[in-house]
This record gives C-alpha cells, sequence and structure tokens, in this order.
C-alpha cells in the first residue's frame, strides 16, 4: 500500500475494498485494524494535538476522508484518486459485522443519539449485535469504558468523539482493547441515529457534502473558511 504525506500527515492510497477483504483475516488472526479518517482541518490542526497524530501514523489505514485531501493529492501528482469517506466505510464494515454475525460497539454522540443509533443499527442489520454502547459525554472512567467494551466482546468498535478527542482516545486505549477493528467516526452516529441528514446523493457526487454540512450545521462554517489556507498551505510545500 503506497503512502502520501500531506502537509506531514500520512494518507494511505486505498480503496474501500482494500480494507473490506482484510477485516475476516484479521478477525481470524486476532490483529488489530486501526483506522484513522483524514480530512483537511485535522491536516491543519494536527500539529496542536500530536497524541492524535500519533494515533493516525500508526493506524493501518489512514483514510482521504474529503475532497480536500484528493485534490491535495492531484495537484502534487500523487495517487489518490477517490474519496473514503469515513460514514460509508462505517456502512460497509457494518455490512461485514453483519455477514459475519459478529458483535459491534458505538462509543460516542449524546445519549439519545447512540441509542437511536443502535437500535437503527440493529434494524437495519438483522444478523450482527450490537452488543452494547456509551455515550460521549458519560461519566465513566475511562478504564470502566474499555472494560465495558471488552466485555462485550464486540470486534467492531466505532468510536465518535470528533476530532481529536477520539483519535486521542483511541491512541491511548487501542492496545487495551480486544476488538479488532477500530475506528474513529466524527458525526457517523448523528448521521445514523436520523438526527443528521446527510448530503443529498447528488450532492455528494458532486463533491458538495462539505457545503450541505456547512448550510445544516453553521457552526462548521469555520473548517470550511480554512479551506484556503489549506490550499495555500499544500500549494507552497510542493512549491518547496
Ligand atoms: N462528541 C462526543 N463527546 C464529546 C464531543 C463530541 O460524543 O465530548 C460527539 C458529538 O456529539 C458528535 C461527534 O462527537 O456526535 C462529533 O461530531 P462532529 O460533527 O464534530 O465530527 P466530524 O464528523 O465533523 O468530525
Amino acid at each position: 500500500m503506497q503512502t502520501e504525506y500531506i502537509l506531514g500527515v500520512p494518507v494511505d492510497v486505498l480503496s474501500y475494498a482494500d480494507i473490506i477483504d482484510e477485516v475476516p483475516y484479521a478477525i481470524e488472526e486476532n490483529r488489530q485494524l486501526c483506522i484513522a479518517s483524514v480530512n483537511p482541518q485535522i491536516v491543519l490542526e494536527g500539529n496542536k494535538f500530536p497524541d492524535a497524530l500519533q494515533y493516525i501514523k500508526s493506524a493501518q489505514y489512514r483514510i482521504p476522508d474529503g475532497i480536500g485531501i484528493v485534490k491535495a493529492s492531484q495537484w502534487r501528482n500523487g495517487a489518490i484518486k477517490t474519496r473514503i469517506t469515513g460514514i460509508d466505510l462505517m456502512y460497509r464494515l457494518l455490512e461485514v459485522a453483519n455477514e459475519m454475525e459478529e458483535k459491534i460497539f458505538l462509543y460516542g454522540a449524546h445519549p439519545q443519539v447512540v441509542e437511536k443509533a443502535a437500535h437503527n443499527i440493529a434494524k437495519d442489520y438483522p444478523h450482527l449485535e450490537v452488543a452494547g454502547y456509551i455515550d460521549g459525554y458519560t461519566t465513566m472512567s475511562n478504564k470502566e469504558i474499555v472494560q465495558k467494551i471488552n466485555e462485550s466482546k464486540a470486534q467492531f468498535l466505532f468510536v465518535a468523539l470528533g476530532f481529536p478527542k477520539q483519535e486521542q482516545w483511541l491512541g491511548e486505549y487501542a492496545e487495551e482493547l480486544n476488538a479488532t477493528v477500530l475506528e474513529d467516526v466524527g458525526g457517523s452516529l448523528d448521521v445514523i441515529s436520523g438526527s443528521v441528514k446527510r448530503a443529498p446523493k447528488w450532492m455528494r457526487k458532486c463533491h458538495l457534502e462539505w457545503l450541505y454540512r456547512t448550510i445544516k450545521q453553521p457552526k462548521k462554517i469555520g473548517r470550511i473558511l480554512k479551506m484556503p489556507l489549506f490550499f495555500w498551505r499544500v500549494w507552497r510545500e510542493k512549491e518547496n
């Protein structure tokens, strides 16, 4: 697998199938697969959170989660051609868990959100088992959280605490966790629960999901405003 570095942050050149096909082997061999999403916000702010960056650097798969990363790669004649979004990868992993009749665990999001997401997943993927969930505002200690996840015997763990919390948490506790597949999924549980709508298909096809999200969640405008800075830094790095 080829890796590109965008402002020092690694991103892998891969497809959904590269990850999905590996999952059954990893489960059989009890070999952990850590997945990290990389988007322009993370590239720009990564240096402020060295522990989150460390998780990304040591993860087995660093997915190009955003059209900004694809464009940055293209500018530098890189090989990343398409986005791999965190939520689409999560849906594919849920399909695998369903086919393998495995257990999954959700950690993160508001209490009603994670509960509804668990309910919807159980309904849509009837052969997997939602072995447990914990909201992202719990008063449980990290030790208790890890213990509850391990006791559930889930093979798939989805962590939805947003950047940089989810990467920091996974970086600190991945080694203690028995789950095989660990993914940082940002706001995916908000979408799966139905509390946040995903952009319509045509917008996703035109790579305008970021625009839809900004309209729906105006407090995210800061991320969009930083895009020129991201591209300027990528351009400067390319010129040097
Ligand atoms: N969140 C959480 N605990 C926290 C902070 C955030 O569980 O202390 C959740 C939040 O409720 C949301 C997700 O983390 O479900 C982050 O969503 P955001 O939209 O910020 O992530 P993005 O997908 O944009 O990275």
